[in-house]
């Protein structure tokens, strides 16, 4: 089999970049090991739920998965408060007070990739084949091979690692990295609370780790993410639901009432990876197969949406002036553009953390003063609200606003 772009991994930046270039004219292939599911509007929450920037969302509507999406269910949220456990001050951010409707919307992984799967694939140009798993890679002159796990061997211009975390392109190829430990393990689950969210993203930074309530459709559930300590994490995980969810509603406190009820738990172990190079001959990383970064800051997933669209921009770029997807401008291009963007982020997070982490007198003190001051000085705060909407910096114009689409959501001011 043949295709100009084999793109290894369907998950949600696999199937962004899919989606973003089916008007182009190009053989793209598709391979995840899973089948891609839709979800049921009356399914449970999904653990795996992510806040996705206002840039992410501009992405979604211009290729067209957005009203896939609203279609099912998604929680559009106005207002961020930020605070810490050892601490007296309260970082707030609201949509209204930069003229903006919401700030981000939380939106289920599953969802968001099965919105632009069916996206990509309304080009009969773009195939999944799935379950399929990429098991080999051998690089030619012109092409890379992949071969598949069922013998299968696919010749492409072009290969694309969209494989996450544990990335088989990333080892294949291979492209080395640098890895970082939190030393934190991530605790995810949905919970009700006695009272309502309103639509407001909530994060307390504990002294063994943050703790974020993010607010879901209906106003009495929230999706948390709980990262702790791995000895922290490990004693949660193994209490019973009632004694989890007083614990809970101990570490938060009592912003949302009482945690009423808890669904299943899930743990992932937090490591920082950044690869050395995004880009070889022929073949580009994007997302968590580039970049894996600590969810404090809700940005992993915005990071790779970033990556598929740019790197979709510059595909196109390439292909206006008769380049071919694979070729080195193209893939520089990109390369230059995302990762030193990602290691500003990602390096930021990680400083974050490590700064609340400390707990010596004169750092909560510099901490509680630095919030004290973001808050009391307007145009300080309307900067950070701005960054918190995603749509600073290098942006490709699927992440710019277009009024032009019909129900393109604008600023309500
Ligand atoms: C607890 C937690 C909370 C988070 N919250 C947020 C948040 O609020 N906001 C945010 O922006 N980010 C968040 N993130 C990060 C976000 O979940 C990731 O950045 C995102 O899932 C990465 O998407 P991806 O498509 O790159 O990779 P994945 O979602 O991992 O998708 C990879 C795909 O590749 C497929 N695959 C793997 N190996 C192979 C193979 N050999 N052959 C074929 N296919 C293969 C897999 O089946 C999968 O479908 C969070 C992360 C964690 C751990």
């Amino acid at each position: 089999m043949k295709a100009d772009i084999v793109i290894v991994g369907a998950g949600m930046v696999g199937s962004l970049l899919a989606a973003a270039l089916k008007d182009r004219h190009l053989d793209i292939l598709l391979i995840d090991t899973a089948p891609v599911t839709p979800p049921a509007a009356d399914a449970p929450y999904e653990p795996r739920v992510s806040a996705i920037s206002r840039a992410s969302e501009n992405m979604f509507r211009h290729v067209g998965a957005w009203k896939k999406v609203t279609a099912v269910r998604y929680s559009p949220y106005t207002r961020m408060e930020v605070r810490e456990e050892e601490g007296r001050a309260e970082l707030v951010f609201s949509a209204a007070d930069i003229g903006e409707s919401h700030l981000g919307c939380l939106v289920e992984n599953r969802l968001m990739q099965w919105a632009l799967t069916e996206t990509a694939l309304e080009n009969p140009q773009v195939r999944l084949l799935a379950p399929a798993r990429v098991v080999g890679l051998e690089r030619y002159a012109s092409h890379w091979q992949v071969q598949l796990d069922s013998g299968e061997i696919i010749e492409a211009g072009l290969v694309v690692g969209a494989d996450g975390a544990q990335s088989a392109v990333r080892r294949l190829a291979p492209l080395s990295m640098e890895v970082w430990g939190y030393h934190q393990k991530a605790m995810v689950c949905t919970v009700r609370t006695s009272r309502p969210h309103e639509a407001t993203a909530r994060q307390i930074f504990l002294k063994t780790g943050p703790l974020a309530f993010l607010p879901l459709p209906d106003p009495h559930l929230c999706s948390i993410v709980w990262s702790a300590t791995h000895e922290r994490a490990d004693q949660v995980m193994q209490m019973d639901d009632e004694t989890f969810c007083r614990e809970l509603g101990t570490a938060f406190g009592d912003a949302l009432g009482v945690v009423e009820w808890t669904d299943r738990r899930f743990a992932f172990p937090l490591i920082a990876r950044h690869t050395e190079r995004y880009t070889l001959p022929g073949l580009a990383l994007i997302g968590d197969a580039a970049h894996n970064i600590h969810p404090l800051a809700g940005q992993g997933v915005n990071l790779g949406f970033l990556d598929a669209a740019v790197l979709a921009e510059e595909i196109g770029r390439g292909l206006d002036r008769r380049l071919p997807p694979g070729h080195e401008s193209v893939l520089g291009r990109y390369s230059r553009r995302r990762r030193g963007h990602n290691a500003l982020i990602m390096h930021s997070m990680t400083g974050l953390e490590r700064v609340y982490a400390a707990h010596w007198p004169w750092l909560i003190q510099l901490r509680n003063d630095g919030v004290g001051v973001v808050n009391r000085v307007l145009p300080l705060k309307a900067f950070f609200e701005r960054q918190a909407l995603g749509l600073e910096g290098d942006l490709p114009a699927l992440a710019q606003a277009c009024p032009d689409i019909p129900d393109f959501h604008r600023a309500s001011a």
